[in-house]
């Protein structure tokens, strides 16, 4: 997972073939990172593995109403914004749609800057929505980002400025593996390519895993043969 610069993605749900290569089309010469789906089957498995900020979702389609999708996915939360666009103009259709979740409703043909600018919008909402959050908790560490402070079980842990920051690039992937690539570009602010990268960041990796974890039944720090590194807790 990358938290930096993670660029906007989205999933078009389409089955007019020409239209759902046009809005993917268009889309990714914006920069955004989008995938076509004709129906809506493996619809929620890529949503789960995709995590993607935007779902432009058409309601007629090949093997299910786009709206009874939209219901059930409204239960989840952290769910994706919806932008539903059908031919259906009624003004119930609308309601309906709105009422089951969806974030806006655009009726075909729309224009396509028409189209990006709701998007824009959407983006803008989970932005401001989603603003950083100052404490991590992780198990039984606390991490104040503002502060700089590092607590285990309520005990101040005494950390480097780069210890931190290493400690909180591990805490913010929220479990997920971080590789030593995302580690030098986070913490050092360079790549893999920099000699002795490799060296620098295993001396401080030993030296987190010494405060962290010294002396505790529970090893939060964790190495992923291969892949990186993890920061984990059985409490979660
Ligand atoms: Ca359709």
């Amino acid at each position: 997972m990358d938290y930096m610069n993670t660029p906007v993605s989205i999933i078009v749900v389409e089955d007019d073939q020409s239209l759902g290569r046009s809005l993917m089309d268009g889309l990714t010469e914006l920069g955004f990172h989008v995938t076509w789906h004709e129906r809506i089957q493996g619809l929620r498995t890529e949503i789960e593995q995709r995590r993607p900020n935007l779902i432009l979702l058409d309601l007629g389609l090949p093997d299910g109403d786009g709206i009874e999708f939209l219901e059930s996915l409204s239960m989840a939360s952290g769910r994706p914004a919806v932008i539903v666009i059908t031919a259906r103009d009624r003004i119930q259709d609308k309601v309906s749609a709105l009422g089951c979740g969806a974030d806006d409703y655009l009726v075909k043909p729309f224009n396509f800057l028409e189209l990006v600018a709701r998007i824009r919008v959407q983006v803008r909402h989970q932005e401001e929505g989603s603003a950083a959050p100052t404490d991590l908790e992780i198990g039984p560490l606390t991490i104040r980002l503002l502060n700089r402070e590092v607590m285990r079980d309520g005990e101040l842990i005494q950390l480097s400025p780069r210890e931190f920051d290493l400690l909180a690039c591990l805490a913010k992937a929220a479990g997920d593996v971080v590789s030593r690539d995302q580690i030098a570009r986070v913490v050092w602010n360079i790549n893999l390519n920099y000699a002795g990268i490799n060296n620098l960041i295993d001396v401080h990796m030993s030296k987190l895993r010494e405060k962290i974890d010294r002396g505790r039944a529970e090893k939060m720090i964790q190495t992923i043969r291969g892949a990186g590194f993890a920061l984990r807790s059985n409490d979660e």
